[in-house]
């Protein structure tokens, strides 16, 4: 059952907002003193004065504060998290997955994918091929499990909190039809993402967007980077701690939240397309949300 929310608030930019920019011109520190040569530090505007700094001297940028506001950060949400063969989500095999449950449970699975795990792949989430060979399970009925337990999660209208839920989402459907096993109804899910929901309320952030780092800026516990069921609480901590930042986002009704963000995504995406190509790079960005259909050049 769940609580009746009002829609989405219009965004409105806080005065008290603060831009980082790498400095176009020497200056001297706002902290030291001593001179910045251009392009070696940043510049920071807040409130609207700038002042270049230092890396190392620059003002640490923290979240707005916690309100007090109800919404849907005081109701359970389920985490998801899996770790893959392949950046490309569509050839993505899944070595690990895992759940985490309000009540503090977790589902863990360990999947031998039957091909090789390439290295760079072990290099990010430390799973290798004689882990999955030792202890992992087959992936028809690790999968089946997983997509059963995903598919209940959905059917009790709990929300799923997944950080770059394209990547998950995307992953999981195309192993499951490589099976032969039934497909999630992911149009009926209410997917939170808390790199989009970052994205929206900070629509100028140029640092870094990585699990980690977000997780230093919300003042989330990582335990351990790239391991699935750390990632799954962490999202979870990210997206409570995001909504208990920014009323409009935490009373938004899930359901409601899930189609903001299939078009804030999209904006966002083109936005780094455009970015792309300033930069001349041939690369070419999905904006489908949270599945993708099309396979990315
Ligand atoms: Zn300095």
């Amino acid at each position: 059952m769940r609580r009746t929310l009002s829609g989405p608030a219009r965004h409105q930019a806080s005065a008290q907002e603060t831009l980082i920019v790498i400095n176009r011109y020497p200056g001297s520190c706002g902290k030291c003193r001593r001179r910045v040569e251009a392009g070696a530090g940043q510049a920071v505007n807040t409130g609207g004065r700038w002042s270049s700094y230092h890396h190392e001297c620059a003002p640490v940028r923290t979240a707005p504060p916690r309100g007090n506001h109800r919404g849907w950060h005081d109701l359970p949400v389920v985490g998801f998290d899996i770790e893959g063969t392949d950046r490309q989500p569509m050839d993505s095999r899944i070595v690990s997955a895992a759940l985490v449950y309000a009540d503090g449970t977790t589902s863990n699975w360990l999947i031998d994918p039957g091909v090789p795990i390439p290295p760079d792949s072990t290099a990010v989430h430390g799973i290798t091929d004689e882990m999955v060979r030792s202890a992992g399970q087959p992936p028809r009925k690790a999968l089946a499990e997983l997509g059963t337990a995903i598919s209940k999660v959905i059917a009790d209208g709990t929300p799923l909190v997944v950080f770059c839920a394209h990547y998950d989402v995307t992953a999981l459907h195309t192993e499951l039809a490589r099976h032969g096993l039934p497909p999630v109804e992911w149009d009926r899910a209410a997917i939170i993402d808390p790199s989009i929901l970052h994205g929206e309320v900070e629509p100028r952030w140029y640092d870094s967007r990585q699990l980690g780092d977000l997780c230093r800026y919300y003042q989330v516990d990582l335990a351990t980077a790239h391991d699935a069921e750390s990632d799954a609480r962490a999202a979870v901590d990210m997206a409570v701690s995001i909504a208990a930042r920014h009323e409009r986002i935490a009373r938004t009704h899930p359901d409601a939240l899930h189609q903001a963000q299939v078009g804030w995504y999209a904006q966002q995406k083109r936005n780094l397309q455009e970015f792309f190509d300033r930069q001349g790079r041939n690369e070419t960005v999905s904006l489908e949300w949270p599945l993708e259909t099309k396979r990315r050049r």
